[in-house]
């Protein structure tokens, strides 16, 4: 396969940078003690991985093993890790992607255990360079089962977010794969100094619709432009929600104007009930419509609803916003 190298030259400067990689997510806080592991593909059926037990910030390169595809063991003194299983079920399903990074970086884990959406739309750095992040549902670490959480999302994005557990990015090649579990966490990091200022401000779809269609002069991929950034509703819920699995989380934390009901989103209650918006309205963005979906009546909400609740979070959120004079 091209791209692979097998000297063992080669070999020993990726286990060196492999082990810079774990000193840099060891001293940036987002491995503590032994947590966290790092993968990279050698050739088509060899892995090279970070071991168990070991802290990834005082690692040697002769503490890293090989595994086949499969995870079984063909070199190294230390037992490899138990979640290298999630690395190679990535690798299977992504043949593009070399390397994976898995730490609980603490800003980006926040968000993972809140169950909270990672917003879009306000910073043109995350639009271009990570794009739309998932959240798997929570599964016990370690096992196949917990491995296979990553699959309806892998195909569509590099960086996941593990539920009440931590990340995972995935890249080309190691510094690829690291580089995004910085840009994540540094992002939720700022998002959450923000809400602590006060509100997070959103810039519009247009603007979120040219900032995508940069990613392809630079070489980087967004499953958004390649369905048409359709509907353009790119700020307001994530392609995610829909259709991947039942596990939908809601934004409670951090919520788009959008989904607010304020002018520049389809209002509140169409947004509850229809997730698409208005599909006659017309888009600044120049993005595909989305055919008019057959009428039906609109899904009743009783008080015992849990999206009852989420109504009446929405609705007092606005209110205070309108109080505080920050509604448009
Ligand atoms: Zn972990």
């Amino acid at each position: 396969m091209a791209g692979y190298t097998n000297s063992s030259m080669n070999e020993w400067k990726l286990r060196e940078e492999m082990c810079e990689i774990g000193r840099r997510i060891y001293n940036k806080g987002f491995a503590a003690a032994n947590d966290g592991n790092i993968s990279l593909r050698l050739d088509e059926n060899r892995v090279l991985c970070t071991p168990t037990r070991v802290s990834k910030g005082y690692m040697k390169p002769d503490d890293l093993c090989v595994v086949d595809m499969d995870g079984k063991q063909l070199s190294g003194q230390r037992k490899r890790s138990s979640e290298i299983l999630l690395h190679l079920t990535i690798m299977k399903h992504r043949p593009d992607i070399r390397s994976c990074v898995h730490c609980h970086p603490p800003h980006a884990t926040a968000f993972a255990v809140a169950h909270e959406p990672i917003p879009k739309c306000t910073m043109p750095e995350f639009e271009v360079f990570l794009g739309e992040v998932a959240i798997t549902p929570y599964e016990t670490p370690g096992g196949q089962k917990f491995a296979d959480t990553v699959i309806p999302y892998i195909k569509d994005t590099d960086v996941v977010l593990l539920a009440n557990h931590g990340t995972i990015t995935a890249g080309t090649d190691l510094m690829d794969a690291y580089f995004k579990t910085e840009i994540i966490d540094a992002y939720c990091r700022i998002l959450i100094l923000t809400k602590q200022l006060g509100s997070v401000n959103f810039y519009s779809d247009a603007k979120a619709a040219e900032l995508l269609k940069l990613k392809p002069s630079l070489g980087i991929r967004d499953v958004r432009l390649e369905k048409g950034l359709e509907n353009c509703d790119l700020c307001g819920n994530s392609m995610f929600r829909e259709g991947y699995t039942q596990f939908k989380p809601e934004h409670h934390a951090i919520i788009p104007p959008k989904l607010l009901g304020r002018p520049d989103g389809p209002g509140l209650v169409s947004s509850l009930l229809e997730p698409h918006g208005d599909p006659n309205a017309s888009h600044a963005c120049g993005c595909k419509t989305e055919a008019p979906a057959p009428a039906q009546a609109a899904p009743a909400i009783s008080a015992n609803d849990p999206a009852f609740e989420t109504l009446v979070q929405r609705i007092t959120n606005q209110v205070m916003l309108a109080m505080n004079g920050q509604a448009r």
